[in-house]
């Protein structure tokens, strides 16, 4: 099973409940690349410093190591974060459900503008949705200032939802047979629900 579906939809969220209500496992491309980065050789070496520069792994360094990782899965396996292209895509084989969560950008906007770090120890809130620092610009949990990435600042989503639209977009029309599309604006619970009742069918 693949989740797909723009920055902000919640795909990271869903698939850790499908992975757990169904007992398989929740194969990220974010979770992969936090390992190699540790990793001190040529490859770790490199998607550390693509990552901390804020660019994509390319598609030389992402398939093999989704496929590595994929090799060593006897049954199945839910997928969020990749295939980002077609050219991704091409790579996998006996994918059965495509879950797509669509929301619209002004939404993707709205809810990544909001997201603030802390400074000190990580945390991550969100000044839209949730969890909602409970003092304005500081964390719930250590007191320490919170700051917005660059990431998350509006000139950035824009460009990040153009790619998304360029490349991964497509995907949609490529796995039509197998999709199944799902109004992902509404409450985490809601969504999945409506995910659960739509697989079953
Ligand atoms: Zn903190």
């Amino acid at each position: 099973m693949i989740i797909i579906g723009p920055q902000g939809c919640g795909k990271g969220t869903q698939a850790k409940r499908l992975s757990k209500n169904f007992n398989i496992p929740h194969i990220s491309t974010g979770d992969i690349f936090r390992e190699i980065r540790k990793e001190d050789t040529l490859r770790g070496r490199k998607v550390k410093e693509l990552i901390d520069n804020g660019m994509n792994v390319p598609d030389k360094i992402t398939i093999p190591l989704v496929k590595e990782k994929l090799s060593k899965l006897k049954e199945g396996y839910i997928l969020d974060g990749f295939p980002r292209n077609i050219e991704q895509s091409k790579s996998l084989e006996g994918i059965d459900k495509v879950i797509y969560l669509k929301i619209s950008d002004k939404e993707v906007v709205r809810r990544i503008e909001g997201r603030r770090n802390c400074k000190k120890c990580g945390a991550i809130f969100n000044i839209t949705t949730a969890p909602k620092p409970k003092i304005e610009g500081i964390c719930n949990k250590c007191g320490s200032e919170l700051f917005q990435r660059d990431d998350d600042k509006p000139g950035q989503i824009k460009k990040r939802l153009k790619q998304y639209h360029n490349l991964t977009a497509p995907l949609i029309e490529f796995y039509k047979d197998i999709l199944i599309e799902i109004d992902g604006s509404r409450d985490i619970g809601e969504v999945y629900s409506e995910i659960i009742s739509k697989l079953s069918l």
